[in-house]
């Protein structure tokens, strides 16, 4: 039996069943303006990332404002954004093994297709699946600007690596993916600021040797909804990455501007909308939310606009809400909860309920989204 979607269209926002994942259209309509407005301002090319909204919905919006394409992480989500229609995907990852690189590989007769490598045996890898499917795969090298993730040190290992790309006829060089995930939720805009300026000494570093070498770096490929700013205005990268920035979870509302107040470029779009269920005693009520429904591992979901009431201990299926019994909700109300981290969380649901005018009388839904790459793991 499939199951109930939360809503349907035309239905008022009192009628969304919960939990639910709520989108925020007017929000998020502003916060693509906004990061759009941004990069293409700064002359930087905008590669959001879809590993956050797995949507080839939201995809499709993301590149109508200019977007080159879409980034990801797994082939299986290079899989259903190709065929909903992106035609340029950039997997920022290491792809090891046959099975995957013969997908990949495929997916490159219809779209064109980027993968990144950090070792010699990911290269010949890759070179041996386009010539099985007789495409030609672009290849960025992945260099380690601070992460400790994937990628090799910058500077003469990367352009090794660069070399043994170009000397493949089913390989492309394309440039560099410098991504630097831990400077993301550092609070601090200094901190962020440091951590930055590192990873583009390392990045220019082996952008001047692959010169050296006669090999242009078209590509240098980074940022996320932390960072962007620095990276859009360092003259070393060209390409932003960015998330997050669509949605806006609570973990990046944590991170700290040059004034110390909080980050706020972009507006919360995406929430969780949930129930009381039981209200035992009279400083206590109980949600329908709980880490199946939003994502725990950067923090616990933040009531909105809701002031003194906090969200503790979750459980599988339910959230405890403490605080002041005169500003608890009762029995049978309902709130909106702003996740901790919006990619994990977009993850635990079938549906985007899309909302207009979600904070106006008239709230109603307007559309229901597929999340259609959940569970693409693979
Ligand atoms: N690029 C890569 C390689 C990532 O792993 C991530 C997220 O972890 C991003 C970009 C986007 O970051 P965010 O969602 O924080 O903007
Ligand atoms: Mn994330």
């Amino acid at each position: 039996m499939p199951l109930h979607p939360p809503a349907q269209a035309g239905q008022r926002f009192d009628e969304i069943d919960t939990p639910s994942l709520i989108l925020d259209l007017d929000a998020f309509e502003r916060n693509l303006v906004t990061m759009a407005a941004y990069t293409q301002g700064h002359g930087v090319r905008l590669r959001p990332h879809a590993k956050t909204h797995k949507s080839p919905e939201i995809a499709l919006r993301q590149i109508a404002h200019g977007a080159v394409g879409q980034c990801c992480q797994k082939v299986s989500e290079a899989e259903i954004l190709v065929e909903g229609g992106v035609t340029d995907v950039l997997v920022s990852n290491e792809i090891a093994g046959a099975a995957k690189l013969d997908r990949l590989a495929k997916l490159a007769r219809q779209a064109k297709i980027t993968l990144c490598v950090d070792h010699l045996d990911g290269v010949r890898e890759a070179a041996e699946a386009a010539a099985r499917h007789d495409v030609v795969l672009d290849v960025l090298v992945e260099i380690d600007v601070g992460g400790r993730r994937c990628g090799v040190a910058p500077g003469e290992t990367a352009v090794r690596l660069a070399e043994a790309i170009a000397r493949s006829n089913t390989l492309r060089f394309g440039g560099l993916q410098a991504y630097h995930g831990t400077a993301q939720h550092m609070r601090s805009i200094d901190e962020r600021r440091e951590a930055i300026e590192r990873a583009g000494l390392g990045a220019r570093n082996t952008v001047e040797r692959l010169a050296q070498a006669g090999l242009a770096c078209g590509v240098v490929s980074g940022a996320g909804t932390g960072t962007f700013e620095i990276e859009s205005q360092s003259g070393i990268w060209n390409e932003i990455q960015a998330g997050s920035y669509i949605f806006m979870d609570a973990d990046y509302a944590r991170n700290r501007q040059a004034d110390g107040s909080p980050f706020r470029t972009f507006e919360h779009a995406l929430f969780i909308l949930t129930g009381v269920m039981s209200k035992p005693v009279p400083d206590r009520a109980v949600v329908d939310a709980g880490h199946k429904a939003a994502a725990i591992d950067s923090g616990l979901p933040v009531p909105y606009r809701r002031e003194g009431v906090v969200y503790t201990k979750p459980s599988d299926e339910h959230g405890v809400l403490t605080g002041d019994p005169a500003v608890l909700p009762h029995r049978g109300d309902r709130l909106l909860l702003v996740p901790g981290h919006c990619d994990p969380t977009v993850n635990l649901h079938d549906w985007y309920v899309c909302v207009r005018g979600l904070h106006t009388a008239d709230a109603h839904v307007e559309a229901l989204w597929p999340v259609a790459a959940r569970g693409a793991l693979t």
